[in-house]
């Protein structure tokens, strides 16, 4: 008799024989978000971009030490969003172009062409070959908060769509939280502490 597994070495749980390798979703990002996720994969990425464009030998993107800074110089965060790469990005090269196209054509990536950290796939998405740069650090709070949002909705309630989220006090830590046609809900303790600190550092903490 045919058996599988769920290829996400964390779950193993059993799936029907075929062509499906993971349980769901979230298994499949896991399991390619520790398999691709670490900088050295993602840099290999880039490599074989920076190859083909023929980019000069002295660009530092070439270096994984150097593209690794500038992942870290956002904790590994969406520029744009300030989601959490190895959620929303898990695997890619997560490099955004400043100059995408001149004069019809593609402008390669350099160091001075990329922006100074990740950018999520949602965000590369919404940015597409209509925005620029600027007009995405004008809708970044908004993407921050939808974010906020998605990250609280993933992490405390199973992928619910969440609505508003509101702190009533910071101590003791109380937050209401609402969702799309369900009552609202009053969050306390550990897990209202830990959607105040994200709030804040949606909202206060990084600011460009
Ligand atoms: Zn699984
Ligand atoms: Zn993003």
């Amino acid at each position: 008799m045919d058996v599988d597994y769920c290829r996400n070495p964390k779950c193993g749980i059993y799936i029907k024989p075929g062509r499906i390798k993971y349980c769901s979703g979230d298994c499949r990002n896991e399991a390619l978000r520790v398999r691709l996720g670490t900088p050295e994969e993602r840099h290999k990425n880039l490599v074989r971009i920076l190859e083909r464009e023929r980019c000069p030998k002295t660009d530092p993107l070439w270096s994984l030490n150097y593209y690794e800074a500038l992942l870290a110089f956002n904790g590994f965060r969406c520029q744009y969003c300030l989601g959490d790469l190895s959620v929303w990005s898990p695997t890619g090269h997560a490099m955004d172009r400043v100059v995408c196209f001149k004069n019809g054509r593609p402008v390669p990536h350099t160091a001075a062409n990329c922006l100074g950290g990740g950018v999520c796939k949602d965000c590369n998405e919404v940015r597409g070959a209509v925005l620029s740069v600027t007009d995405m650090f004008a809708l970044a709070p908004k993407l921050r908060e939808l974010r906020h949002r998605k990250d609280v909705g993933r992490t405390f309630f199973d992928g619910k769509e969440v609505t508003t989220i509101t702190i009533e006090t910071k101590n003791p830590p109380v937050v209401v939280v609402g969702f799309q046609k369900e009552p609202d809900l009053r969050i306390f303790g550990p897990s209202a502490k830990k959607i105040i600190e994200e709030t804040y550092v949606y909202t206060e903490h990084r600011k460009y």
